[in-house]
This record gives structure tokens, sequence and C-alpha cells, in this order.
């Protein structure tokens, strides 16, 4: 069910990125292609209306007035431009063609009949679009950009419309090649990039994937954990309401071992809001500058007695009279936790050292005990959420399997390390090493 969901997901995403990328490169590839077009173009767009403008037909275009006849250009002018008269018929780069009232050519000869023919065949004059640029591509292949003004009246001359036209088959030919460059390209990085999208979605999603996993069977081990005493706090009140007329004295062990799980209940509810604080990054640390041995030597105090009261006994090695800064809550609540596990996992006879020792940057925290020990393969899991090891199940200790995941979390808060190691002959080593700043 899951891992459908998840399947989608990376499915729906791919579709969207497979789609926007498409998108991205036909805009990218539209906007490049009518630049180059533009710019193949523009030269002879420019030069076309030049040569009209040269030869007085755009200034002088639709008045009828006689001063307002083609004008002689400038000179000099026309020297720079290819003049049409001077080029071999039909060959010309600007072509002036000249056409009558009823669309027919009247300067055949002039053009050549090549181009005469192609036009006469193909080519209908519009006048709807006069003194714009325009471009035609004939039945025969040959692309054209032309531009038409109307010819001053002279009473003369047939000539109504003058067209200057220029073959572009050379630029068409260049646009054209560089479109399918264009579409090849564009489709290559495509599809390059949809693999590359994939690929970094694989990447972005599994740490939001595992996080995910992560957080379900955080909830799924929670509910479990919370349900167990709940239950038997449930058995035993049933069982007492069975036994209405009976005195208190008569059931101490049901409400003994209710209030025991409801203790068990608050200790892991706070656990886990304190974790979930951490989760969401909403706990700050409250440093002061504390002297260490003085300090750890406060905390470990009442534990000597419950663990004289357990047959066991706490030894201490406090080097060093060192300051550090540190938040003493969390510290003290790190230590605790220690402490607690070592009393917990070790039995009558057993001993728990705490040693601390300073270096330049550094103070070290060692809490040592000779107790059952943690299995070597189990040593990176002890931190996990939950986590007990089986052998801890069996023991009446109550743990919640939360305390070493707060500790590494403080740790973590304090920028330190810690590492849990084998003790010689038996036991662990719990060993933090947290700066002095
Ligand atoms: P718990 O509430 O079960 O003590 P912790 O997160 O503190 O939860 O510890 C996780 C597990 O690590 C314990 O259940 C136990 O199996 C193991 N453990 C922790 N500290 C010790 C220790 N000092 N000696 C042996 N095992 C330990």
């Amino acid at each position: 069910m899951k891992k459908t969901i998840e399947k989608k997901q990376q499915r729906r995403f791919f579709i969207y990125n497979m789609i926007s990328f498409a998108l991205i490169f036909l805009a990218f590839g539209f906007i490049i292609y009518f630049q180059v077009q533009n710019s193949l173009y523009s030269g002879v767009d420019r030069d076309l209306l030049r040569q009209a403008e040269i030869r007085g037909a755009i200034a002088g275009a639709g008045s009828s007035d006689e001063t307002n006849r083609l004008k002689e250009p400038p000179v000099g002018e026309l020297d720079k431009l290819p003049n049409p008269v001077s080029m071999p018929k039909g060959q010309g780069r600007f072509v002036p063609i000249e056409w009558d009232a009823q669309g027919d050519i009247l300067n055949k000869d002039e053009i050549g009949t090549q181009l005469a023919d192609e036009l006469s065949s193909d080519f209908k004059l519009t006048t709807s679009k006069l003194e714009t640029v325009q471009s035609v591509t004939l039945s025969s292949g040959s692309s054209f950009r032309y531009v038409v003004y109307k010819a001053p009246s002279i009473a003369s001359t047939q000539v109504r419309y003058i067209q200057f036209i220029s073959r572009v088959d050379a630029e068409k030919q260049l646009a054209e090649n560089f479109g399918r460059i264009l579409i090849i390209c564009s489709i290559s990085f495509w599809i390059l990039s949809i693999f590359a999208s994939y690929y970094l979605s694989q990447k972005a999603m599994s740490p939001i994937l595992a996080s995910w996993k992560k957080q379900t069977e955080f909830v799924a081990n929670a509910s479990h954990e919370l349900r167990t005493p709940l239950t038997i706090i449930q058995n035993k009140l049933e069982l007492l309401l069975t036994k209405p007329n009976e005195r208190i004295i008569d059931q101490m062990e049901p409400i003994a071992l209710s209030l025991s799980e409801i203790r068990h209940l608050t200790k892991m509810t706070s656990d886990l809001l304190l974790l979930s604080r951490a989760d969401s990054n909403a706990t700050m640390l409250t440093k002061e500058k504390v002297q260490l041995n003085h300090f750890i030597a406060e905390i470990i105090e009442p534990y000597q007695e419950i663990a004289a009261s357990l047959d066991m006994k706490i030894w201490t090695n406090l080097e060093s009279d060192a300051f550090a800064e540190i938040d003493p809550v969390r510290i003290q609540q790190l230590l605790v936790i220690l402490l607690d596990n070592s009393l917990k996992y070790s039995s009558a006879g057993d001993s728990i050292g705490i040693i601390t020792s300073v270096s330049e940057h550094h103070w070290q925290l060692e809490v040592r005990d000779t107790g059952q020990g943690i299995d070597k393969e189990n040593r990176e899991k002890i931190f996990e959420r939950f986590y007990r090891e089986e052998k801890s199940r069996n023991r009446e200790t109550g743990g919640t399997g939360l305390g070493l995941s707060i500790a590494k979390w403080i740790v973590e808060l304090h920028h330190g390390k810690m590492n849990v190691l084998e003790n010689e002959p038996k036991g662990s080593i719990f060993q933090i090493r947290l700066p002095l700043k």
C-alpha cells in the first residue's frame, strides 16, 4: 500500500517534470528560432526598405502630387546598393517589378523570364499590405521577401504598383537547417533533463521517504507502547469494579500495579513530548558556565544511596576542575539517563564508574558499568527510538526505549559525540565528548 503511494507520487512528480521541461524547451526553441530567423532576414528587409526609400517610393507612395514622383536617390547612396538594372536579368538581390492595374508584370524583360514566369504563374499581387515586408514561397520552392508600394500616378505610364523583391533561398535554407538542429537538440536535452530530473527526484525523495518511514514507525511504536500500560490499567480497574465491597488494603496489588503503569505512562508521554519538540527544533539550549566536577558530583550524590540499596557501588574519577559552557538542565538529564540505565541493567555486586577528563577544547564524560553489557550488533540500534535489547525487555525495569534517543539528541544539541564501547571483562562504557565552549 505504502509502496504504491510512493510509486504514484513519483510517477506524478515525473510527469509534472516532463511537461514543465517540454514547455520550457518549447518556449526556448521558439524564441531562439524566431530570433535567428529575424536576424537572418533583417539585413534583407532593411535593404529592401532602404532601396525603396532611396528610390523615393515609400516617401511618395499613395500621393498623387506630381512633385512626389520617383525621386532621384541621394548622391552616392544608390552606389551602396546593388543596382537591379545593372545585374543579370532576374538575378539581382533587389529586383524592382512593375505591376499594372490588372495585376500583370510590365517589366518582364528587365527582370528576366524565369522570375517573371515563376511570379506570373504562382504569385498574386495583394495590395492590402503596402510598404511592409512580406514573404512568399512559390510552388517551385523559391522563397522571396518583398515590399510593395503604390507607384506615383504618372499619366504616361501604366505602372500602378512597384514591388521590390529579393530571393532569400539561402536564408530560408539556413533557417530551416537551424530549426532542424534546434529541434534535435531540444528533444535530446529534453530527454536528458527528464533523466536528470528523475535521478534528482529519486535523490530528493529518499530522505523525505526515510523520514516519513521513521515517522510512521514512530507513531506505530508509540501507540503500541502506550496501549500496553493502558490495557493493564483497564484490566486492573475492571477487576476492582467486580469487587465493590472489598477494602483497599485487600486490593493493594492491582492498585499498586496500576499506579506503576501510570507512572510509566507519564514518563513515556513526557519523553515523547520532548522528542517531538526535538524533531521540530523547538528546544533551545540555555547555556551557562559550569564548574564540571562540582556540578557532576552533585548529580551523582543521590544515586549513591540508590546504588547502595541495590547492593551496587558508584565510584568517581573527576579529574579536572575546569569550567564548561553547557545547558546544566540538559546535561543533568543526560547523566541521569545514563546512570539510570547503568543501574537498570546491572545486578547486585556490580559497580558503576563516572569519569571526567578535560583536553584543550573538549571535556569527556564516561559512564561505565559492569552490568549485562550490550551486544556488538545492537550498539548502533540502542539509540533508535523504542529500541530495547531482547534481554532488557525480560527485566522488570520499566524502560521506555526512549532514554538513549534523548541522550543522543542532547549531545548533538551541544555539538558533541557519543560512543558506546564494551567494558572489560563485562558491562558497557558510554563515552561523551563535548566542546568546552
Ligand atoms: P530504556 O528505557 O529501555 O532503558 P534506552 O533508550 O535508555 O531505553 O536504552 C535502550 C536499550 O539499550 C535498553 O533497553 C537496553 O537494552 C540498552 N542499554 C542501555 N543502557 C544500557 C546499559 N548501561 N547496559 C546494558 N544495556 C543498556
